[in-house]
């Protein structure tokens, strides 16, 4: 096992996956246990630290750990704020905790951020300078990286695209606001303006198969996601914005909507920042990647 291994935590809803990963992004092993089901704060952080030592048994070297937590991470990055699938932890000073079962260097990052950042080093994005990341699952996670490096934001709160208002007075938001992009990108979304045209017939399958009303479906969430993004666009002029997650599949059936919504929006004046699209390469190891990456460039300030 090479010295530069880092590990990689991504801590989702229902499981906790884990990767020892090269500094080339390879990974070299896995392991994945179950997030506890409504579990205590103790009982995830007690979960973690099995994946960790786990992983430390197959991959002794490695020098540092970086963890994807789904929620509101600190602007510091040793606390979560808050977040919706662990509602045990707030204001919980989770790296200081690990650090001290672990004695290793624990860098904590947004799950959206992390991926977006294994994109951007190993994947889709690679290349780029400036992107945008948007993750279409049965939420929107959204992530910003201008210039190399990622947008976190005062209180680290920054590049949640999916909460950006895109209807005014519009659809109410999990979240508490209305019309919030989420509502009308998501496969929440899609499938709720499914239901009342399809029933609960799977729209991926029948659009393939060439019918005209799940089309039509896809066109109006590319469009929906090409006028939302603009706005993304002239914030930061991203060179690529990067697609993943489950809605992401059906890319090709809403990719041109896109486009041309976005520069209809965008108007004469700004048209030659339309952006080019990509779809996600690394799938869900997208997180556990950035993560282990992101532990590494802190290991090396
Ligand atoms: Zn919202």
């Amino acid at each position: 096992m090479p010295a530069v291994t880092t590990l990689g935590l991504d801590v989702g809803a229902t499981t906790i996956k884990g990767a020892a990963v090269s500094d080339s992004g390879t990974i070299m092993t896995r392991h994945t246990v179950p997030t506890p089901s409504e579990g205590s704060s103790a009982d995830l952080e007690d979960a973690i630290v099995t994946c960790l030592k786990a992983l430390r048994t197959i991959a002794p070297s490695a020098d540092a750990v970086g963890l994807a937590v789904a929620g509101w991470i600190g602007a510091d990055r040793r606390s979560v704020v808050f977040s919706a699938n662990f509602p045990s932890w707030k204001e919980e000073p989770l790296v200081q905790r690990l650090e001290a079962r672990v004695g290793l260097p624990v860098v904590m990052e947004n799950d959206a951020n992390a991926a977006a950042w294994g994109e951007f080093r190993f994947g889709a994005g690679a290349g780029t300078d400036s992107m945008a990341a948007i993750t279409l699952g049965s939420g929107v996670g959204g992530a910003l990286i201008v210039n190399g490096a990622l947008v976190r934001g005062f209180q680290g709160a920054a590049g949640e695209i999916g909460h950006s208002v895109m209807i005014t007075n519009g659809y109410p938001c999990n979240c508490g606001r209305s019309g919030c992009m989420e509502n009308y990108v998501s496969g929440r979304s899609i499938n709720r303006r499914a239901l009342p045209v399809l029933s609960d017939q799977d729209l991926y399958p029948l659009a393939l198969r060439g019918d005209e009303r799940a089309l039509a479906l896809y066109t109006e969430l590319g469009r929906y996601l090409g006028q939302g993004l603009a706005n993304v666009v002239m914030l930061i002029n991203p060179e690529r914005v990067v697609v993943s997650g489950g809605v992401a599949e059906a890319f090709e059936l809403f990719a041109d909507a896109a486009t041309e919504a976005m520069r209809v929006e965008l108007g004469p004046s700004w048209r030659a920042l339309v952006p080019e699209f990509a779809v996600g390469t690394l799938g869900s190891d997208a997180g556990c990647l950035g993560a282990a990456d992101l532990a590494r460039s802190a290991r090396a300030l």
